[in-house]
């Protein structure tokens, strides 16, 4: 017996086991695989060791794409920017100087960002506004503990 990866002409892969590969190549010439998602009789072999690594990397994206933050200040849609582009420059320079602001206002403490927000909020250290690097699990773990974080927009310039 041989198992084989296989493919049908819409993607879908699957596996199969044959008695030999001449026996594969008979029984697909006849039309007798097909697809178990699309009953698709145009079937080949998927190459098996990429097929299985980009299994488990679809796998992984989709994960990642459930976990993944909801940005806090959502970004503009595309065609919302293109209609109101009066509007974008407004919210552009809104941005910049809400940037600014912080920026001027703010100790920038970097990557320590996190120890030091859990420092002051402990009373460790004197209360004061900091900016810093924090991950998105960083984040939100000082939200749950009550610190309150906030993200600071991108300069739109600095996206484009
Ligand atoms: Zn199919």
């Amino acid at each position: 017996m041989i198992k084989y990866a296989l493919i049908c002409d819409a993607d879908h892969d699957f596996e199969s086991w044959f008695p030999d590969s001449a026996s594969y190549d008979k029984q697909v010439k006849r039309g007798l695989v097909t697809c178990p998602v699309c009953d698709s009789a145009k079937i080949s072999k998927a190459i098996m060791a990429p097929n299985v690594a980009r299994k488990d990397k679809d796998r992984v994206i989709v994960a990642d794409n459930d976990d993944a933050p909801t940005p806090a200040a959502p970004a503009q849609p595309a065609q919302n920017i293109a209609l109101l582009d009066e509007q974008q420059q407004q919210l552009r320079g809104m941005i910049r100087e809400l940037h600014e602001k912080i920026v001027a206002n703010t100790d920038d403490v970097g990557e320590n960002f996190p120890e030091e927000a859990r420092k002051m909020h402990d009373g460790e250290t004197p209360a004061r506004s900091i900016r810093g690097k924090a991950s998105f699990e960083e984040a939100r773990e000082l939200l749950e503990d009550g610190i309150p974080v906030l993200p600071i927009p991108d300069l739109p310039e600095e996206r484009n």
